[in-house]
């Protein structure tokens, strides 16, 4: 079933844009790593096609082509419909909003990704001028920790009042990397709502789960109003939802509305003062940690299937910490002590040399003589230029 009009699907593709600081090849790397990523990466939109010309203009910069690339630059940020500039601050009619969420920030569900700032055609920024984006994303990206919590189900949430505009369901909740980009192409918002709000300004909802969606086109909706759950659908491959603020057609970032193209730490928030710091740029986000009785992968977390491998008394003491939005010199270490502070075991992983969205850690140690029994520690913290810029300690009790 597939009911919303026409324009829908491609709305994710048609703003895209493409900015960057990071060559296609690393950023490839760095999602593939990971062996996931998020979105709306396909359909490189009409941005692309006047980045091999600004190329050209960089090499050869008479001043006809400084002119000619600045016309070219407006030009391409007229048609490929990007972040709202600086001059619309003055209308206001702009929409308050709250999470789209039911969850808290930062203790059980994350930001993944932010907008993309970034005008050139590689690399990208997020509003704060961290990496906590990818080259065209268009909208924030709120994550759960597993899809163990997404089964449990999280509603998705009208971010202001407003009128359903558009709906989609009926898409399989399924990783992509099951079925490949083909699978999903046209589709790539999976499971969605669009909400028009007063003076066509809207938010859309990607990735919900199938079955869920609780509206129906023409409905009213108040600020918070359950609208569907998150899910797994279209191009992901973590349960995440992906929303997109925009203002007529443009993309607005709601940390940096009126933001001047290609800048940072400017604009202003959207977001309902009642939300205070929960809202704040965080650097880097510990999403998942604790102990585990067997070999530890991204896929075991990822799943939830790790939470039901305990620590037990005769098999190996694992521990195992994931972490995004790591930083280029970020140093990596994790232990694990027993009750009278002795080390049972440490890991470190050598400084990084690109920002990672999101890397696990983890260590362990064979069954000694005896079972493991009582108080154990686990401790993991990330060093950068010698500073510690996250850490966190968690503990386990193991009754034999
Ligand atoms: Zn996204």
């Amino acid at each position: 079933m597939d009911s919303q009009p026409k324009g829908f699907l491609e709305a994710p593709v048609a703003v895209e844009r493409n900015c960057s600081k990071v060559s296609g090849a690393v950023l490839v790397y760095r999602l593939s790593r990971f062996g996931w990523f998020s979105g709306v990466l396909a359909g490189r939109s009409l941005e692309q096609g006047f980045s091999p010309s600004s190329k050209t203009v960089q090499r050869a910069p008479s001043a006809g082509w400084i002119i000619a690339r600045r016309v070219l630059r407006v030009i391409a940020v007229f048609f490929a419909q990007t972040v709202t500039s600086g001059t619309s601050a003055e209308d206001d009619n702009r929409p308050l909003l709250i999470l789209p969420i039911r969850c808290h920030l930062g203790s059980d569900c994350y930001i993944q990704n932010f907008v993309d700032h970034d005008e050139d055609p590689k690399g990208a920024s997020d509003y704060n001028c961290g990496e906590r984006t990818y080259d065209g994303h268009n909208g924030t990206d709120f994550r759960l920790p597993d899809l163990k919590a997404a089964s449990r189900g999280v509603d998705v949430l009208a971010a202001a009042p407003g009128r359903i505009k558009a709906i989609r369901d009926g898409i399989q909740d399924v990783s992509v990397r099951v079925g490949g980009d083909s699978s999903v192409a046209g589709k790539e918002c999976g499971n969605g709502i669009i909400i028009e709000h007063k003076a066509d300004w809207s938010t859309q909802y990607c990735h919900l789960a199938k079955g869920t969606i609780r509206v129906r086109t023409g409905d009213q909706v108040s600020a918070g109003d359950p609208i569907g759950r998150v899910g797994l659908s279209g191009k992901t491959e973590f349960s995440h939802l992906h929303f997109t603020v925009r203002r007529g057609n443009l993309v607005v970032d709601p940390f940096a509305y009126g933001a001047p193209p290609s800048t940072c730490r400017s604009g202003t928030s959207l977001w309902d003062p009642a939300l205070g710091r929960t809202i704040d740029y965080r650097d880097r986000e510990i999403i998942n940690s604790g102990f585990a009785s067997t070999a530890v992968s991204m896929d075991l977390i990822e799943s939830g299937e790790i939470l039901s491998r305990p620590a037990s008394p005769h098999a190996p003491l694992v521990a195992y910490v994931r972490a995004i939005g790591l930083k280029p010199g970020d140093v990596q270490a994790i232990k694990i002590e027993d009750a009278e502070g002795k080390q049972i075991a440490r890991y470190e992983i050598p400084a990084i040399t690109t920002a990672k969205a999101q890397a696990f850690i983890t260590v362990g140690s064979a069954q000694n003589a005896r079972p493991w029994t009582g108080a154990y520690t686990g401790y993991y913290n990330v060093r950068n230029n010698g500073q510690v810029t996250l850490e966190k300690t968690f503990k386990i009790e193991i009754v034999p």
